[in-house]
């Protein structure tokens, strides 16, 4: 068993994007919408906000309060998409039940939607083109690559179909020559799937939901969940220390998917400001 270590890679990503950083002509500009006060995004926006300082960026966090009206919140994306200074705009999820997160989403243009959520860019990740990916599954494809792990010609389990992870993922691993399965909570048998899987993606939510009868020999395991335990302790959709020994790589929660999924938005908020500039000169 070889761990996936996302914190090295995210490293290794961020040390080299900031080199390149150094040579534009303003500091990148990145804005996190946050509406409500959810514990688990208060985490993630910080660690978003400590990747853009660490960066050199303009990081600018707006707190919405929960019973905001939609209308409001499609008013702040349309200044921040007037904003020549802001490159990359990311509506934090979940959003409360009030508001339609497809609108919202669709408001950000997508030249500055590093969350890869608009219909444009999910389109263009489904039609092959370049564009703007989410994050968590670009991150996924990095660290694979990373450890030079083949993707082409694998059988691929994604268990978990959302907008923001496996929906996106099929089409990258699809775009990179896997067979695709995708899994979720109407899915029967699931083992057939799991048991079956070179590469399994877990992204359902559910602490310690897959165990070692659920996989195969020498497996690669991807861990997307963050459940918070009773104990207070972080841990991921799989049962690591039952399943770690059966797999050939598996990456850790927290230290895997999540580190990756920083360094990706900060790749994506550079991505965001070179297209615009290509585009809008
Ligand atoms: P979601 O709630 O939008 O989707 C969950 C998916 O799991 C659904 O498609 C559902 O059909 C499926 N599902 C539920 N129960 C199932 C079961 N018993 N068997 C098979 N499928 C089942 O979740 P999401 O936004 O994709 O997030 C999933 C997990 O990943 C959460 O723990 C979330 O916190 C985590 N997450 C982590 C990162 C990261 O950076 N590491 C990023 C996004 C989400």
């Amino acid at each position: 068993m070889e761990l996936l270590d996302g914190k090295l890679v995210k490293k290794e990503m961020l040390d080299s994007l900031k080199k390149e950083l150094e040579s534009i002509e303003r500091p990148l500009g990145l804005v996190v919408i946050q509406i409500g006060n959810d514990e688990a995004s208060n985490v993630y926006v910080k660690q978003k906000e400590k990747m853009a300082n660490d960066l050199g960026m303009n990081f600018k966090h707006i707190m919405l309060h929960e019973n905001v009206k939609q209308e409001k919140v499609l008013k702040e994306i349309d200044k921040l998409n007037k904003d020549d200074n802001i490159d990359g705009i990311l509506v934090q999820m979940p959003i409360p039940k009030h508001l339609d997160a497809q609108i919202i989403q669709n408001r950000i243009n997508y030249l500055k939607d590093v969350d890869g959520l608009t219909d444009i860019n999910a389109g263009n990740l489904v039609h092959k083109k370049d564009g703007l990916v989410p994050c968590t599954p670009e991150g996924i494809i990095e660290l694979l690559k990373y450890y030079n792990i083949d993707i082409s010609g694998k059988n691929v389990t994604i268990i978990g179909r959302s907008d923001l992870v496996g929906k996106p993922l099929a089409s990258l691993m699809t775009n990179n020559d896997a067979t695709v399965t995708l899994c979720h909570s109407k899915t029967k048998n699931l083992n057939i799937y799991t048991e079956n899987a070179d590469i399994l993606v877990v992204a359902v939510g559910k602490a310690k939901l897959i165990k070692k009868n659920q996989i195969k020999d020498n497996a690669i395991v991807i861990d997307v969940g963050i459940n918070r335990q009773d104990d207070g302790k972080l841990c991921g959709d799989v049962d690591f220390e039952d399943v770690k020994e059966k797999t050939a790589y598996i990456t850790p929660v927290p230290g895997g998917v999540g580190q990756m999924t920083v360094a990706c938005l900060a790749k994506n908020t550079y991505k965001a400001y070179k297209l615009r500039k290509k585009i809008n000169g």
